[in-house]
């Protein structure tokens, strides 16, 4: 596969390939762009069909962390890593530790953390050779489930978008649909029922629907019946891409707001058919920030109060996205990417200026 073109086309600064033969670790670790500081993303583990996926996987993800953080306001750039195999069969402490050395030895230019496949324990072996991952066990210094900061930011989100469609961003009395009611989903039900707006949820996991149900008197719909629901909101909180054509001409719903990732089937197709349904989506990387802002706390040695208040700015961001957006006639996803770009440029000018300064 012709690395280099394929690291050019999402401008790569590094491509880490990794390999330790003696406790079967294979990796790669991508580091997209430093402009605003250490690269910072999860490690996926994955059965990947072909060493070319995982790359490609690796390439795509860190870029989107690099906008991530951008739009959230963190000093922060963007990558990730991937390690090639079954989680479930192939993980050791040899391996991760032999990744974590292969963290370390990039100097802080990329900072490891969660992401599928992988766990707490397993951050707790990187640290063991390296400082420069978070994510770790509250027992090792770390900042516990981020969850709770990503539902806190996703519900200020809502509230964003709420006053961009509605002219309001009380959500007393007001309704949302909860597609999967996990980590992220019941702390946002919770947060919508503390200020008495109205749920109606959906998950494959029953027991949770249950408990769901009984703690904020939630209304339960089946798995499809979630995009029918006769709602204001729609807050995807599952998987990726369920806004595509099939979806989308059902929703009643007048906003889309939700914390999974990569909502959209295809950025660009599916982003116009929401804004030509006349439907408000916040940027499914601007409004679930949460838990990477939970991260950074985590590494700046803030308190969890601390990460919360500022997840609350997540509102201020999307009203900034959601004007940008309407005055240069572009989707909000557009508009996002603007947001980042523009921050990175900005930042990255003086910084230069700084380090010519010295
Ligand atoms: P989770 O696994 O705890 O929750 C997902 C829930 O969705 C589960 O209860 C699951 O049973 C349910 N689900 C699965 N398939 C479903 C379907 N077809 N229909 C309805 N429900 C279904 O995960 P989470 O941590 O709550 O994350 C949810 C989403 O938010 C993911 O896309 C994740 O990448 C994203 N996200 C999470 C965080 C975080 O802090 N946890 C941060 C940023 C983004």
């Amino acid at each position: 596969m012709p690395v280099f073109s394929h690291a050019e086309n999402y401008n790569h600064e590094q491509v880490v390939f990794c390999r330790k033969d003696e406790v079967g670790l294979k990796a790669i670790i991508a580091v997209h762009d430093t402009t605003l500081g250490p690269a910072l993303g999860g490690c996926r583990f994955y059965d990947y069909a072909s060493e070319a996926d995982a790359l490609r996987d690796v390439l795509r993800l860190s870029r989107g962390m690099t906008y991530k953080a951008a739009c959230a306001g963190l000093n922060l750039g963007g990558g990730k890593a991937v390690i090639i195999g079954n989680p479930r069969t192939e993980k050791s402490e040899g391996l991760m530790r032999a990744f974590g050395q292969f963290v370390d030895s990039l100097g802080g230019r990329y900072i490891t953390a969660e992401d599928s496949g992988t766990s707490v324990a397993d951050m707790d072996f990187i640290r063991q050779e390296t400082s420069h991952v978070c994510g770790v066990s509250k027992y090792a210094g770390g900042s516990g489930d981020p969850s709770p900061v990503t539902a806190w930011g996703v519900f200020h989100g809502i509230r964003a978008a709420a006053d961009e469609k509605f002219g309001s961003p009380e959500l007393e009395g007001r309704s949302v649909a909860v597609q999967g009611v996990g980590n992220v989903g019941m702390h946002l039900v919770r947060y919508l029922h503390e200020v008495g707006a109205k749920t109606v949820i959906t998950d494959v996991d029953q027991e949770r629907l249950e408990q769901c149900a009984d703690e904020y008197g939630s209304e339960v719909v089946g798995l499809e019946g979630i995009y029918d629901a006769e709602v204001d909101v729609f807050a995807p909180c599952a998987m990726g891409a369920i806004l595509n054509s099939n979806t989308i001409p059902r929703l009643k719903a007048k906003v889309v707001a939700g914390g999974a990732n990569n909502q959209l089937d295809d950025i660009g197709v599916h982003g116009k058919m929401l804004q030509d349904r006349g439907i408000v989506y916040a940027p499914d990387y601007v409004i679930n920030a949460g838990g990477l802002i939970n991260v950074y706390a985590e590494i700046k040695h803030m308190p969890r109060e601390k990460a919360l208040r500022d997840a609350e700015s997540i509102f201020h961001t999307l009203k900034r996205i959601f004007s940008l957006a309407k005055e240069r006639g572009i989707t909000e996803a557009q508009a996002s990417n603007l947001v980042a770009e523009q921050r990175i440029r900005t930042i990255g000018t003086l910084q230069s200026f700084q380090r010519g300064g010295l």
